[in-house]
């Protein structure tokens, strides 16, 4: 079930998309069979199927799993245990995920004929595009795009995130020459290990390339946002370099001069003037219409926990469309968005089923959602019993799903994961032909998210039970905590709220500030390493932040809250705060604001996903 498609060929891509979808049900049967024949002898699928590979006896006997379920396996093949553990085909490579496990990343099995799985999906967002977008053929793509690093494991496997590993693939380097397909970063600077030096010549080359820009982009809206925040730091040296036609000497990595310099053929003093006079004005609102005047749209992520970028794209892209092209992880990807230039919030993303077999399970809407972490009325409670094996019977095939339903979604795959939950909570909103189109809703647990970290209730609270000892000395008590990822800055950061109860009767003014501030290091210190390197290495996140709240405050967030449909009896504080009404009750009573002064320590060679 390995497809191909030609990027060029708008109708006929239209028409594979359309068969695929027609006969969804049709193409899952034979993914599942495939999958099932292929690895029948894998240890894995042999303790639970013995040699049989009948369909019906693989969802009564396979088991529903979590990654902790897997561990152990990926962990063996990590040190030199051999690939038949799991899979037929050679594993090739794991992928390391942005959720973690144990505070590590989680790593997923992949094969080399996955690359090519991949590959597919991405010639499948051109024709695409096409549809609703004309002219793209006339110019360049800016796509800023970034490998981190990658470890090889104790059996010489290469550990690194899945685009990371994709970039560095020939399919991506020496993809097809394609008119749709031309951006303006050489794959030299997107190859550049040092983020800086990568993220900087890549903006050079936009700049200079700017008039043949058609659309700009990054993966996830996080990484846009910085980009533009860069360019916010760095604008003055880069009109320099193009007024003088010479790279700054601290870009010292050699490929990426060469392909700079091959771009920055020499001194362009018009075209450094036309961009120094843009960001120097005072408002950078439509900076993005302003300097790539041809740009026809974003195209970033700015579903899930992206949204909460949103206001901040319309402002620096003045209107543009925001473009969500797909719906992907390092356990597989999924799909695509067939409507690329829908609103942000109407975006639906069809599952290809030849990509993996799918299954769901069913999820309750969660009542008590309105201040909770989740971002609209919809969710799933850590302990609620549809997490429970009791309920694997309910669940259902792709095209079983019913529109308006909320499900968690389940793969199995070519590369080793068998009924493996992936942890998202998506809702059916329609179908095309007979596949559905889902609304990504959420991640399961997952309360904070400013970039690809991934903080769950449980880390929250592990974290500030540590930090809230300090506070001993001080003879002060926490009574309350809730916390906020505050996205309206560049970096966004996270904000905790705490409510403090002093015991002599002394006043909060006098709290101690070192004290306070060594609390917001603890908890930074205690985050998973993801949230460790975007803080410290990547500055994708800034400085966390803790707010004093006045005594009081979280009875009247638990009135705001029952005054919205929470139930006074089963109320809880929610831990994390996305409805704006339930911040205005706290932010209106912050007395005091502290920040971290120090970055947690991240070790570079511990990797991490995305
Ligand atoms: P990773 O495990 O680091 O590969 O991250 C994959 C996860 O990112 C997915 O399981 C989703 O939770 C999230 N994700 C990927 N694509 C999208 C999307 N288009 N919209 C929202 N969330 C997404």
């Amino acid at each position: 079930m390995l497809l191909n498609c030609d990027p060029n060929d708008r109708d006929g891509t239209m028409k594979l998309i359309d068969d695929l979808t027609s006969n969804a049900n049709q193409v899952q049967e034979q993914v599942l069979e495939e999958i099932l024949t292929r690895n029948a002898d894998t240890d894995y699928l042999h303790t639970f199927l013995g040699s049989c590979t009948a369909k019906d006896l693989f969802k009564l006997k396979v088991p529903i799993v979590n990654y902790e379920d897997i561990k152990p396996y990926i962990e063996q093949i990590a040190n030199g245990g051999p690939s038949r553990i799991i899979s037929a085909e050679p594993i090739s490579e794991l992928l390391t995920s942005s959720g973690t496990s144990g505070g590590q990343p989680k790593m997923m099995p992949s094969t080399a004929e996955d690359l090519n799985r991949k590959t597919f999906l991405y010639d499948l967002l051109v024709p695409v595009m096409n549809r609703y977008v004309d002219g793209l053929d006339q110019g360049k793509g800016m796509y800023l795009l970034f490998i981190k690093p990658e470890i090889s494991t104790p059996s010489g496997l290469m550990a690194r995130p899945v685009l990371t590993s994709y970039y560095k693939s020939s399919n991506f380097r020496n993809r097809p020459f394609n008119k749709f397909n031309i951006y303006t970063s050489p794959n030299e600077t997107i190859l550049c290990s040092d983020s800086k030096q990568s993220m900087y010549c890549q903006l050079l080359c936009g700049l200079i390339q700017r008039d043949e820009v058609l659309r700009v982009g990054a993966v996830f809206a996080s990484a846009f946002l910085r980009a533009i925040k860069f360019l916010e730091d760095h604008w003055k040296e880069l009109c320099s370099n193009i007024r003088e036609g010479h790279v700054s000497d601290w870009i010292t990595d050699p490929s990426c001069r060469t392909a700079v310099a091959d771009i920055l053929k020499q001194p362009n003093p018009k075209l450094a003037d036309a961009i120094e006079y843009e960001c120097s004005k005072r408002s950078w609102e439509g900076i993005i219409k302003r300097l790539w005047r041809r740009t026809k749209y974003v195209e970033v992520i700015v579903t899930g926990s992206m949204a909460q970028y949103i206001p901040t794209l319309d402002f620096y892209g003045g209107g543009l469309p925001l473009v969500s092209t797909m719906y992907a992880s390092s356990e597989c990807y999924f799909g695509i968005n067939l409507k690329p230039l829908s609103k942000p919030s109407e975006v639906c993303y069809t599952l290809l089923p030849n990509m993996a077999y799918f299954e769901f399970l069913p999820v309750e809407k969660n009542q008590h959602s309105l201040c909770n972490g989740v971002s609209d009325s919809s969710g799933l409670k850590p302990d609620h019993p549809k997490h429970k094996p009791q309920q694997w019977e309910e669940v259902v095939d792709l095209v079983d799903v019913k529109i308006g339903h909320y499900y968690e979604l389940i793969v199995t795959t070519f590369t080793g994961l068998y009924r493996y939950r992936v942890g998202d909570i998506l809702m059916v909103t329609g179908f095309h032909n007979k596949a559905p189109q889902f609304k990504f809703m959420h991640r399961r647990n997952v309360i904070l998210s400013i970039d690809a970290d991934k903080t769950n209730e449980e880390d929250l609270l592990g974290a500030v039970t540590k930090a809230k000892t300090l506070l001993e000395p001080l003879d002060c008590l926490m009574t309350e905590y809730t916390s906020y990822a505050d996205a309206s800055s560049i970096p966004g950061h996270y904000v905790l709220f705490w409510e403090l109860k002093m015991r002599g009767g002394s006043d909060l003014s006098e709290l101690d500030s070192t004290i306070m501030e060594k609390c917001c290091e603890t908890i930074e210190e205690s985050l998973d390493s993801v949230y460790r390197r975007l803080r410290t290495h990547d500055h994708s996140i800034g400085p966390l932040e803790i707010r004093v709240v006045k005594h009081g405050t979280f009875d009247a967030l638990m009135d705001y809250c029952v005054s919205q449909g929470s139930s006074v009896n089963q109320y809880k504080t929610p831990r994390c705060i996305k409805s704006k009404g339930a911040l205005e009750i706290l932010e209106m009573r912050v007395v005091r604001r502290f920040f971290s002064r120090k970055a947690p320590v991240w070790d570079p060679y511990m990797i991490d996903g995305c």
